[in-house]
């Protein structure tokens, strides 16, 4: 069976374990960096991005989050979860983790319009998303390596570089599990067992 951890520290944990147990994966919530040796992914979920930071470096998570990425295991970044893989972050001299090739502006929609719903073409994935944006970021810049998935108001909000997937918005909140399912697709076949995952956004 197919292992998914969802970094515990702080943030939309419960709800991205409800859908990754719908997807066919079992989840698992990740407390402590030992456990990162008995999953096959991990979620950085939404929530507070530099609480979850700070709670990264106190609980040793930083270089072991890092090596599991380095090892080709698929990590899945979502909201504050995008911001934590960023290689650089608007109006911040340091990124925080440095995963995906891109900047990132923070709560980047503006705080008038701090939540709101939208739908959204992703790639390979859906054409008519149901997406729930909470004081969300977006990338304003992306490498060469970067395949961006979708964008809103040509803004971009879902990314994929390798091993690497990170949305601006929170796919478990809704119960359309289809961008989860994506992981967990993607999980699958960094371990051997979906030979047919989808050509067009191989890793
Ligand atoms: N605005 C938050 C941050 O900067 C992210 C919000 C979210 O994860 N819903 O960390």
């Amino acid at each position: 069976m197919t292992t998914i951890g969802v970094l515990a520290l702080q943030g939309a944990v419960r709800e991205h374990l409800r859908a990754v147990k719908a997807c066919g994966a079992t989840g698992v919530e990740v407390k402590r960096k030992e456990q990162l040796a008995e999953i096959d992914g991990l979620i950085l979920p939404g929530g507070e991005s530099t609480t979850i930071r700070r709670l990264i470096d106190s609980y040793g998570f930083f270089d072991a989050i890092q090596a599991f990425g380095k090892q080709g295991k698929p990590i899945f970044g979502t909201c504050a979860g995008m911001i934590l893989m960023a290689t650089a972050i608007q109006g911040q001299n340091q990124p925080h983790l440095g995963l995906i090739d891109m900047e990132v502006a923070r709560n980047a929609f503006g705080r008038q319009v701090a939540s709101f719903e939208a739908n959204l073409e992703i790639n390979g994935i859906a054409d008519d998303f149901k997406a729930v944006f909470i004081r969300a970021p977006y990338a304003t810049k992306v490498g060469a390596d970067v395949t961006i998935l979708s964008t809103y108001h040509e803004q971009i909000v879902t990314v994929q570089q390798g091993n690497f997937l990170a949305t601006a918005f929170h796919p478990e909140l809704t119960d359309d599990n289809r961008m989860i399912g994506y992981f967990v697709e993607m999980v699958e076949h960094a371990i051997g067992t979906n030979s047919s995952f989808r050509e067009t956004n191989k890793i």
